[in-house]
């Protein structure tokens, strides 16, 4: 199955992927953990990356789709995979169709994960990862064990979350009605606990 996760920063994207990487046996591709992979090793393109990264901004359409189409090169990706955090502008998605197209290919299902905003940014501010696992948190209702490494991601301070938010509206609310018009979006509920949203994520997938 070709999967792609649509939803604001903070809509439990990123945990729902890893769901159904377990469940489905796809690999999830993400470009914001490439990216952030980048930034670590100190790479030419992390380093190019970077200050976009930090102040909640949109890294160029090149760059990202140029990660996902060698990430589509990768074995593990050739019989199905998750996408999650791309798309995030028509433009993405076009070069995506283009890309499955290439490999006579094509997607399944397009998930829009929804969540209210104020509960996004209580749930962004929140939300911590134990650096060494990159097991993610949250101070309320998911408090980490005693001894996890915790970081604060920058781009989760309240501020940016404001900010990637309205870039997240900007940009990629055009998204829901391109892949409505192709009759592959399907609304999820994305409130209550990550298992809950997995139910429903599974019977959008049919
Ligand atoms: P995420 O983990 O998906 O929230 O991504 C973290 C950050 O990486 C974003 O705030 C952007 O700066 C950048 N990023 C990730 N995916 C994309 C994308 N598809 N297009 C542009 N920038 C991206």
């Amino acid at each position: 199955m070709r999967i792609v996760l649509l939803g604001p920063p903070a809509s439990g994207k990123g945990t729902q992927a890893d769901q159904l990487t377990g469940r489905l046996a796809i690999p999830k591709i993400s470009t914001g953990d490439m990216l952030r992979a980048a930034k670590s090793s100190g790479s030419e393109l992390g380093r190019e990356v970077a200050a976009i990264m930090e102040r909640g901004g949109l890294v160029s359409d090149d760059i990202v789709i140029r990660l996902v189409d060698e990430r589509l090169n990768q074995a593990d990706a050739a019989q199905g995979f998750v996408l999650d955090g791309f798309p995030r502008t028509v433009a993405q998605a076009q070069s995506l169709d283009e890309l499955l197209r290439g490999r006579k290919a094509k997607l399944d299902s397009v998930l829009s994960i929804e969540v209210d905003r104020s509960l996004l940014v209580e749930r962004a501010t929140l939300r911590r990862m134990d650096k060494r696992t990159g097991q993610i948190y949250h101070l309320k209702y998911n408090p980490p064990p005693p001894g996890a490494e915790l970081v604060h991601r920058a781009d989760d301070q309240e501020e940016t979350v404001g900010r990637r938010l309205d870039e997240y509206d900007r940009m990629t609310a055009a998204l829901g009605p391109y892949y409505e018009r192709l009759g592959l979006l399907r609304r999820v509920d994305g409130v209550g606990s990550p298992a809950e949203v997995t139910e429903r994520v599974l019977k959008a997938l049919g």
